[in-house]
């Protein structure tokens, strides 16, 4: 899937630096205009909050498909990570939330609340308390709606939201 992903956004670009030809010129290399134009237009910064009230601050983010994002989580609360955690979980598309977060409560602490060799994950942040923050880098998926949650125990029914890949 990412190999097709993959040659979809190569083609897309190559559409996008044939319609910008007319002030190139012979001498420029084609390679090198595509790996400079990858650089600029694949790469997203996200952030997102948690409190302790068990809310995250964004219920939607957008993204472009394919791009190499950088999400940042902060606690923006007080309390502990054995209390009010948090985390930031990306689920695949048909990932059934519930049995998912069941699943995480079971691996507990220890496991970051991700259970282990799941495959319902595209990308999670580790587990953090109040004032900390955390980062994960990962690359959009496909284009289409994805739901993200805090999967610490409980947190879940109140922190989701949907990811959007264009
Ligand atoms: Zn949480």
């Amino acid at each position: 899937m990412l190999k097709s992903l993959t040659a979809i956004i190569f083609g897309l670009m190559l559409l996008t630096a044939c319609g910008g030809g007319e002030n190139s010129n012979d001498e420029m290399e084609p390679e090198t205009n595509t790996e400079a134009m990858a650089e600029e237009s694949n790469e997203a910064t996200l952030s997102i909050e948690g409190d302790d009230q068990m809310q995250f601050n964004k219920k939607e983010m957008t993204v472009k498909a394919g791009a190499t994002v950088t999400l940042t989580l902060k606690h923006t609360g007080t309390m502990a990570v054995t209390a009010m955690g948090h985390n930031w979980v990306l689920l695949k598309q048909g990932t059934d939330v519930a049995t998912f977060a069941t699943a995480a409560v079971e691996a507990g602490v220890d496991g970051d609340y991700v259970p282990a060799g799941t495959t319902a994950v595209i990308a999670h942040t580790k587990t953090i308390g109040g004032g900390e923050s955390t980062t994960v880098e990962f690359t959009a998926p496909e284009a289409g709606t994805y739901e993200y949650i805090c999967s610490f125990p409980g947190h879940w029914a109140m922190m989701r939201g949907k990811l959007i890949v264009e």
